[in-house]
């Protein structure tokens, strides 16, 4: 017979506690105990950007498009997984690694151009194209940088 107690500590091993898997989830340590993989959320997701992730999990997938906060997941789930609206969604970030076209000195803006908060802006150099710069307390990993981006370079990830 399986042990219990073990599935459970195996099931939770494969969640990345790092990944930006939902809005205001209370506690991701916990969060495989309390889903049941209804899929409501997927279901309800505003841009579509909810999916089964590992394990079945529901996880957002910032390729496809943002996160709006609308807090229709949030909203729909039936078990005890998700905080009040007025707090804090999540401590998602957005990173841009070197593979940024700027680094090859193509002019770009796209993650700047769609970042709502501002947190992108872009550093003049001298000969070169500007590069993107991130303030991080500016930005509230909504990920609408993520699926422009022509060369695939920004991630949201917990920081
Ligand atoms: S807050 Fe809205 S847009 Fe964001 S993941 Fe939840 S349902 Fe989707
Ligand atoms: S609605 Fe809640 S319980 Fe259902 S899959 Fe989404 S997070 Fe899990
Ligand atoms: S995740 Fe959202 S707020 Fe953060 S830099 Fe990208 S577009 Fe801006």
């Amino acid at each position: 017979m399986v042990d219990i107690s073990k599935r459970r500590f195996f099931t939770r091993k494969q969640i990345d506690t790092k990944q930006a898997r939902l809005p205001w989830v209370k506690d991701l340590t916990t969060f495989t105990d309390r889903c049941t993989r209804c899929n409501k959320c997927v279901s309800v997701c505003e841009t579509q950007i909810i999916k089964s992730g590992d394990g079945g999990y529901p996880a957002v997938d910032f390729s496809i498009d943002e996160c709006t906060f609308c807090y229709k997941c949030a909203e729909i789930c039936p078990e005890p997984i998700f905080d009040d609206r007025d707090s804090t969604p999540w401590n998602a970030k957005a990173e841009i690694n070197a593979q940024c076209l700027a680094h090859k000195n193509i002019e770009c803006r796209s993650c700047g151009d769609s970042c709502e908060t501002m947190a992108i802006t872009f550093k003049l150099r001298v000969g070169s194209v500007a590069l993107p710069q991130l303030e991080l307390e500016h930005c509230s990993g909504c990920g609408a940088c993520v699926s422009v981006c022509p060369s695939s370079s920004i991630s949201v990830s917990n920081v």
